[in-house]
């Protein structure tokens, strides 16, 4: 679209501000923006789910330390964490009543948590 617009010829005023052309280009653009964007979130959303690391967490339940995925911490219960693959089977061992946080990021919930 954009290389049409500057090379289809001597018929088009390319000075003019009004021309439909130039919305079609601005139409263009943002379609490649917004292609970039849904790229981006995809990459974050990966780093998010599979890259960060829960260091000095343990899931209460199959006990393992520094686990990868998303954390779930328990509301009620002081120091309850759980992993991405017990929280599946939560409601077996666990009380239904409880709320579950879901956390992506340990560091980062630390740092919010510790300013409230
Ligand atoms: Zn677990
Ligand atoms: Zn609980």
């Amino acid at each position: 679209m954009i290389n049409n617009y500057f090379n289809s010829g001597t018929d088009m005023e390319i000075d003019s501000c009004d021309s439909p052309d130039l919305s079609e280009i601005k139409k263009d653009l943002d379609e490649i923006k917004k292609g970039i964007n849904d790229v981006n979130k995809t990459i974050l959303q990966k780093n998010l789910n599979e890259n960060i690391i829960h260091y000095g967490i343990k899931c209460s339940n199959c006990l393992q330390l520094n686990f990868k995925g998303i954390r779930y911490k328990c509301f009620t219960c002081p120091d309850y964490n759980v992993c991405d693959k017990c929280e599946k089977m939560l409601s077996f061992f666990h009380d239904k009543n409880h709320f579950f946080l879901r956390i992506h990021d340990t560091f980062l919930y630390n740092c919010l948590s510790n300013k409230q």
